[in-house]
């Protein structure tokens, strides 16, 4: 999608704090950060949120989620875990159109949120 942030971060346009790339997934650290730990697993392939997948994604979405936790103990989140978050849409707070996991950690988080 050319007017995609994420998009433009996947091939290089906009600079990234990358922690990690392969043929289907980027993360990157996120510009805005809400804890000591938080950054972001993309697909690569452009998918607005997590309404537009269906079970032919499946693989995919568990590959992320895999993926994510892979990198939350890997960024220093094994003994105290962290947060995985999918916003979707308005409502989701959802603020790129492009599907994206949050990944939270190094500190406690509140819950419920605002
Ligand atoms: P959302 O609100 O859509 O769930 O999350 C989007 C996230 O992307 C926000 O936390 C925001 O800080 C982050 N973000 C937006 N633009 C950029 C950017 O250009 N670079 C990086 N690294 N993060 C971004």
């Amino acid at each position: 999608m050319d007017d995609c942030i994420f998009c433009k971060i996947i091939k290089g346009e906009i600079p990234s704090k990358k922690i990690y790339e392969d043929d289907e997934f980027l993360a990157f650290h996120d510009i805005t950060p809400q804890a000591p730990v938080h950054f972001l697993v993309i697909p690569k392939r452009h998918i607005k949120n997590i309404m537009e997948t269906e079970s032919a994604d499946s693989g995919l979405l568990g590959r992320l989620l895999v993926k994510a936790q892979e990198l939350a103990q890997a960024q220093g989140c094994s003994e105290k875990g962290a947060r995985f978050v999918i916003n979707c849409k308005a409502h989701g707070g959802q603020t790129v159109d492009h599907l994206h996991c949050h990944v939270l950690g190094g500190r406690t988080l509140h819950w419920p949120p605002g």
